[in-house]
């Protein structure tokens, strides 16, 4: 069974490594120093990175680790011109066997044509990037509503203890949204405890997928009362999710 260790990057960035007890893989390396930093410290042999999608703080300590390592990088069919050094190309339902433990590949678009999900039923464990944030999804830079919407739907069917590893530190911003969609007392009670960790330089994540149907607006275009909540009654859910976003977007 690995360990999972967060590591901080860049202003607001998440990286992961997985690690045994010589053995890592790290989810997304923004950057190489701290990485790098806790790859000696543990005594760790980085055997693979995971990329979720081609941003630049998602991908910026690929090459020098690869240097240090030569290590494998995993990353989307679809960004295949846009990251370089790749050893192996995935697309959906792809299964990957990393240190022994096996990984489902998830093509989720919106915010990139390209961006995947990561998902190793073993650890109850989902990298998402910047598809499903803590309370929120990410912009849709080069995708649709409507793929972002079916890209959420894939990730919602996970099991519900699956615990969300994902790109950015939005989570206390992405409740004061919600808080301004739809009032109610979990919301204002989760803005609390969001704002005490915060105060002390906490993490939000991960977060456990139930949590986020309970609470996460983005998972829920197809619930009524967020419909009701947005003044539409009786628009599907793909409008109530295109709405929910532009809200978002200039919020
Ligand atoms: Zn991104």
């Amino acid at each position: 069974m690995y360990n999972i260790e967060i590591i901080n990057c860049l202003s607001d960035n998440y990286s992961y490594i997985c690690f045994n007890d010589n053995e890592a893989f790290v989810v997304d390396p923004s950057e190489y120093t701290p990485i790098k930093n806790f790859l000696l410290e543990k005594k760790l042999d980085l055997k693979f990175i995971l990329n979720t999608h081609h941003h630049h703080d998602h991908i910026g300590g690929n090459r020098e680790l690869k240097k240090d390592y030569d290590c494998k990088i995993i990353a989307p069919k679809k960004d295949e011109k846009n990251i370089p050094d790749v050893d192996i190309f995935v697309e959906q339902d792809n299964i990957l066997n990393i240190l022994d433990t096996s990984c489902q590949v998830f093509e989720v678009p919106g915010h990139t044509l390209g961006h995947i999900a990561f998902y190793f039923e073993a650890l109850d464990a989902a990298f998402t990037g910047d598809t499903l944030f803590s309370l929120g999804c990410g912009r849709l830079f080069e995708g649709t509503p409507e793929m972002m919407w079916n890209s959420l739907l894939k990730i919602r069917s996970l099991p519900e203890n699956t615990k969300i590893y994902c790109g950015h530190e939005y989570t206390l911003s992405n409740a004061r949204f919600i808080a301004s969609v739809v009032n109610n007392d979990s919301i204002e009670e989760k803005i609390k405890i969001l704002e005490r960790l915060r105060n002390s330089n906490g993490r939000s994540i991960p977060t456990l997928l139930s949590d986020e149907m309970d609470l996460n607006l983005f998972l829920k275009a197809d619930n009524n009362e967020v419909a009701r909540a947005l003044g539409m009654e009786h628009a599907n859910a793909l409008d109530v999710f295109t709405r929910l976003r532009s809200l978002k977007d200039n919020f």
